[in-house]
């Protein structure tokens, strides 16, 4: 499965989150050390952000591993957001291996990943999707959904399919939501911002787990974490 990673605060740049970390989204993708699936994510990654200036967050994605790409990591120490959502990928029997199934995926507003695995005979077809890769249907669904109700769609979604595995990550720079449903996940309140990742950066005590089939929402009144229920 793949892991994914979002920050929600101020503005910081996009190495500091995804490359530089001991135990980041960059050793990660080939050294994971919670995945339960697979053993690594080389199959594509990506990173989305809003920036000043730009009503549409921006996106950087590749079908290559994230190790192999040194013009963005020439890059990546200049880019700064306070919203980022990023990811790598380990692709899905029988899915696309182009870039357009990497995540983040976007509505034009919101950034969404998708950490898992759905039956895409359960969701809508949408012209709208960014790929036929399940996790792209998935994010058009929720996107046409609101991205408000996540809760209840992910319920929906696990029921039409109780196989799914469902660990989503969004945020539009003002919330950022988070579901559990199959694979871990873990946040950590800094003094400047939340980070949300599908395993812990480093060995910070800080680190909280969230418990498997829960909701994560960070606003900024703080961070609430409760059960979905079916
Ligand atoms: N099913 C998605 C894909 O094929 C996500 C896979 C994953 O979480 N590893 O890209």
């Amino acid at each position: 499965m793949c892991r994914h990673l979002a920050w929600l605060g101020a503005p910081r740049s996009i190495a500091s989150l995804v490359l530089e970390p001991e135990h980041g989204l960059l050793a990660q993708s080939y050294a994971p050390r919670r995945q339960r699936r697979g053993v690594v994510n080389a199959d594509g990654w990506g990173v989305g952000f809003l920036v000043e200036g730009s009503a549409e967050p921006v996106r950087w994605r590749s079908s290559h591993p994230l190790w192999s790409d040194p013009s963005f990591a020439s890059v990546a120490p200049v880019l700064r957001s306070g919203a980022v959502v990023a990811a790598v990928r380990s692709a899905s029997v029988g899915m696309p291996a182009d870039e357009t199934a990497a995540a983040p995926f976007t509505d034009g507003r919101w950034l969404l990943s998708h950490n898992g695995l759905v039956d895409r005979a359960v969701l809508p077809a949408r012209r709208d999707a960014e790929s036929v890769c399940d996790s792209a249907l998935l994010a058009a669904h929720v996107f046409a959904e609101g991205p408000g109700q996540v809760a209840r769609t992910v319920l929906e979604v696990a029921a039409a399919d109780p196989a799914a595995f469902l660990n989503l990550l969004l945020t539009d720079g003002v919330r950022l939501l988070a579901t559990t449903w199959g694979d871990p996940l873990s946040y950590l309140v800094d003094p400047d911002g939340v980070v949300v990742a599908s395993e812990p950066w480093d060995d910070d005590p800080r680190w909280v787990n969230v418990p498997d089939r829960h909701l994560l929402e960070v606003t900024p009144d703080g961070v609430a974490v409760t059960a979905l229920e079916l």
